[in-house]
């Protein structure tokens, strides 16, 4: 199923910029300031981006404990707990700006909480967080709420009070369960630990539970990888994402305590992903497309044989396309026809709410022709039509 030529190989084996968009995020101008954002949100306010879906929010959490090194999220590693309590704040007034903008109480039908590590927040800050979304607006019933779960700082109690605070999809980083390869990457995280989260998350009835993996890591090898592969099978998460490592240490700092010389070459890569799919197909696995894979009765793998699947910044969606509400340092958001980011460090982020201004530092306002392409990227992408 996975047929590459060695030219072909060769012809793409340069790096991009991560596909989570069209216009990708690096073709976003400073031009696009704070005011455009808000013309947009009125826009929406006022009905006149056309029937308005419910929304969906992204929430950014930057704090890590300690550093992944193939990492290329933006994230601050810190130990100190108390700069969750400043930020919380930073966003009650990201908020609350936004919604000035936009009106009260719209719907919400997705809600994803990023990082960095969410899972950084203790239950009360956790609980606080959510407290001021469902302040300002309303998460509606049979809604996808998700968050990203580091095994590592996560207990069955702490699922417990996710599960009580509405999330009902978690989505478990695991990257590689090869013990070599987790050293190579300073990210030592045990199998059974996720074992044990996940057989948790059933018992309590999330909806669903999703598996990130990466090939590509340095000393991946294919018969390591395959043993991650069989590992994932028996563990059997509702859903699989399966990305490729991009190395870029002029342009991701953590990347730079990688020893080139361990990663596997990009012919290895290729033969990772394709046996890869292909046991996790044998494994009873739905391919949705792109990196993702999906139990049958998934709702992603449903929604895919319907032909509703949507891509937005976090991944596949059975949700209808819709706007997004970024909330947090680097986030990004799209309204209407635009897409803006935030900026992309604390003290900048800081700066802007401080003086009452959205932290708005760049975006896009599409034009037709980007519209028309996107559309057809989007029909690629979910449908591979
Ligand atoms: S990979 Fe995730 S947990 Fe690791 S440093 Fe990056 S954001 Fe933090």
């Amino acid at each position: 199923m996975l047929n590459i030529s060695p030219e072909l190989l060769q012809k793409y084996d340069v790096p991009g910029p991560r596909y989570t968009s069209y216009r990708t995020a690096d073709r976003f101008v400073e031009a696009f300031t704070e005011v455009d954002y808000i013309r947009a949100l009125h826009d929406r306010r006022d009905g006149l981006s056309g029937r308005a879906q419910a929304l969906s929010l992204y929430v950014h959490i930057p704090f890590c404990e300690s550093l992944c090194y193939y990492c290329a999220c933006n994230k601050m590693i810190t130990k100190h707990k108390d700069r969750v309590a400043v930020y919380l704040q930073l966003l009650e007034r990201e908020v609350e700006l936004k919604v000035s903008h936009l009106g009260n109480s719209h719907a919400v039908s997705q809600l994803h909480l990023g990082g960095g590590t969410p899972t950084f927040l203790n239950d009360e800050e956790l609980t606080r967080l959510m407290a001021l979304l469902r302040s300002r607006f309303n998460l509606v019933p049979g809604g996808e709420y998700s968050i990203e779960i580091d095994p590592r700082t996560v207990t069955r109690q702490r699922l417990e009070v996710l599960h009580r605070l509405g999330f009902n999809r978690l989505s478990f980083g695991v990257q590689d369960f090869d013990p070599q390869v987790q050293k190579a990457v300073h990210r030592i995280q045990p199998a059974e630990q996720t074992f044990d989260l996940t057989l948790a998350a059933r018992e309590m009835g999330f909806e669903s539970v999703n598996v990130d993996l990466i090939y590509g890591l340095p000393m991946q090898t294919e018969p390591g990888f395959h043993r991650t592969i069989d590992t994932v099978n028996r563990l059997r998460p509702d859903r699989i994402a399966l990305y490729a490592y991009a190395h870029l240490p002029e342009r991701f700092k953590p990347q730079r305590r990688i020893h080139a010389e361990q990663l596997p070459a990009a012919s290895a890569k290729v033969a990772m992903l394709a046996s890869a799919m292909r046991r996790l197909m044998e494994a009873g696995y739905v391919y949705i497309g792109m990196d993702h894979f999906a139990l049958p009765d998934d709702a992603q793998a449903v929604a895919k044989r319907q032909g509703r699947l949507h891509r937005n910044f976090q991944g596949y969606s059975t949700q209808p396309d819709c706007d997004l509400i970024a909330l947090g340092v680097s986030s990004i958001g799209r309204v209407g026809a635009t897409y803006s980011q935030n900026a992309k460090t604390l003290e900048e982020y800081a700066d802007f709410l401080e003086q009452g201004r959205l932290p708005i530092v760049k975006g896009l306002a599409l034009s037709r022709d980007d519209l028309a392409r996107r559309a057809i990227i989007m029909a690629l992408m979910c449908r591979a039509e």
